[in-house]
């Protein structure tokens, strides 16, 4: 696709978040989009069968917020008007080993299910004209030219009685089918060689039941995020809101700990061993509705496309299908719409300076944009006993970055419970992928963490860094921690460091 073409066609292979954020960001530069979508679209806000998942709580990250809401202005609005909570309303309780304290959401935000977050988002797609969703109808196989080194479309087939086959032809189709894409087998059936993807093997389990807030309990109310501690085997847990006066309670475990049980009397009694003790408690309060119902995953996937001698041209792979998550750190909407906001810069600067090799370079692109959320939920992952990371490169910084966090964590912690969130915000930005990890580890911060206050974190710290003279600690943490180049452009760097000037750490 050296040139676009002003009558182009792309085909966006399903309707999930990625495909929707996608076809939105190519209806600026195709005239045609298309997107085939395997199930029947509800006219509802209510769950369908190509999203499983949609079952448990979907939070948005800051970043992905900003990114929803440059390609849907005002999307929140939307959500609030069907019900949706307003998140500013609420406070959060979040609680890990060393204590716990309140905070205040962000204001313009929301919490919803899933289905109510994927409905607003295609509401808003269906407004554009260029869109067309053609749904109740599978992606079987893609076509190929004859060299088989361009991707000219896809074959369709319906899911009613006849079963009718078609063909769409396409200038760009892009997979953006989840975790069940079959973007590698039906490359590998044209002919190429597909590289092994890297693994995060972390077989983690989720259960999650919901219940009706009475209303006498509405004052009461608050959300609780528990941190797990996988060393002991104590499970995360989230309690958390969503419309129409609905909350949920999540527990979570990874690794080789058991699942969370899905039996009400054993749930109930998981819940009383979390960090937050609220969690329990107030559950007891609710009217259940539904559930436990579990949910099992056993790999994180991150496809290395961008490394294949060969790569079609005429075709992308994005969202869950290009790399996923472990769900419980809330990335992958996110991600899906980084991915997408990545494509649509690579479309903008191919418009104005055509380049061969478009596609490589999209997934080039797409892969910096990926490895700091694949590197922080593994990292965190790999506290688990039994969860284990394969690739053809090591992860970077595992076992420094444990101990960094540790003693982050436990300073942040004691700050935040005397009302200082300022190292804890620094933090929380960084998971929610818009503080570069760079920022956060770094020689300033680090000299800061270490003042001999002699706790068994400094020592396990001081151990791990392996360095003693603080003029060497920024070239140490290089060593240790990945660079994240090509992460976070230029906008975004800007707008971290006007949240970096709040946390008092500067940069
Ligand atoms: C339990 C759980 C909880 C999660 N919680 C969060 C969270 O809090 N925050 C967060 O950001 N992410 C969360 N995620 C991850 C999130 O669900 C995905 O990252 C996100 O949905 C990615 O979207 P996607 O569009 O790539 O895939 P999906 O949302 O899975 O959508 C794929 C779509 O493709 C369609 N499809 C599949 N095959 C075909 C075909 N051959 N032809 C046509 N259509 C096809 C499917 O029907 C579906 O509509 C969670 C995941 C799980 C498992």
């Amino acid at each position: 696709m050296a040139e676009l073409k002003a009558k182009g066609k792309a085909v966006v292979i399903g309707a999930g978040i990625a495909g929707l954020v996608t076809a939105r960001v190519l209806s600026d530069y195709f005239e045609a989009v298309v997107i085939v979508e395997r199930d029947e679209l509800p006219a509802d806000p209510v769950m369908r069968s190509g999203v499983p998942q949609a079952y448990h709580p979907h939070r948005i990250l800051p970043r992905g917020h900003i990114i929803l809401e440059r390609y849907f202005p005002g999307y929140i609005d939307d959500l609030l008007k069907m019900g949706a909570d307003p998140s500013d309303e609420d406070s959060v309780e979040l609680a890990n080993s060393y204590g716990s304290f309140r905070i205040q959401p962000p204001k313009n935000t929301a919490s919803c299910s899933r289905a109510l977050l994927e409905w607003g988002i295609r509401q808003r797609v269906q407004q554009v004209e260029n869109v067309r969703f053609v749904s109740n109808t599978e992606a079987t196989e893609l076509i190929a030219s004859d060299n088989q080194k361009t991707i000219t479309g896809i074959y369709i087939r319906e899911r009613n009685e006849q079963k009718t086959v078609s063909a769409v032809t396409a200038d760009l189709v892009v997979d953006t089918a989840g975790r069940s894409s079959k973007a590698a087998k039906w490359l590998e059936s044209l002919g190429y060689s597909v590289p092994e993807p890297e693994l995060l093997k972390v077989s983690l389990g989720y259960s999650t039941r919901y219940y009706k807030i009475p209303e006498h309990l509405n004052k009461e109310w608050h959300s609780i995020l528990s941190d797990p501690h996988p060393e002991k085997g104590i499970y995360s847990s989230y309690l958390f809101r969503i419309e129409n006066n609905v909350a949920g309670s999540l527990l979570f475990s990874a690794g080789d700990e058991p699942y969370p049980s899905t039996d009400i009397e054993a749930y109930q009694k998981e819940l009383k061993t979390v960090a937050a003790a609220g969690v329990a408690e107030l559950t007891s309060k609710l009217e259940p509705i539904q559930g436990p119902r579990g949910y099992r995953v056993q790999e994180s996937v991150r496809q290395h496309y961008e490394q294949m001698e060969d790569w079609p041209e005429g075709l992308l792979v994005l969202g869950d299908a290009f790399c996923s998550f472990d769900p419980i750190y809330g990335q992958g909407m996110t991600v899906a719409a980084i991915e997408a906001e990545t494509l649509g810069d690579c479309l903008k600067e191919q418009r104005s300076n055509p380049q061969p090799q478009f596609e490589r370079r999209v997934l080039e692109r797409m892969q910096q944009a990926v490895e700091p959320a694949w590197w922080i939920s593994s990292v965190s992952d790999l506290r688990w006993k039994g969860v284990e990371h394969t690739g053809a490169e090591a992860l970077k910084g595992v076992a420094f970055a444990h101990k960094y966090i540790d003693l982050y964590t436990k300073k942040a912690t004691k700050l935040a419970i005397e009302k200082d969130f300022s190292m804890y915000g620094a933090m929380f930005m960084m998971n929610s992928l818009v503080l570069p990890p760079n920022e956060f580890f770094n020689a300033k911060i680090l000299t800061m963490l270490l003042d001999d206050d002699g706790s068994y974190e400094e020592q396990q710290l001081r151990a791990q860094l392996a360095e003693s003279d603080p003029q060497r600690f920024q070239a140490r943490i290089e060593e240790l921690i990945p660079s994240f180049n090509g992460a976070y452009d230029k906008v975004l760097r800007n707008l971290s460091a006007v949240l970096h000037g709040g946390t008092g750490f500067g940069s």
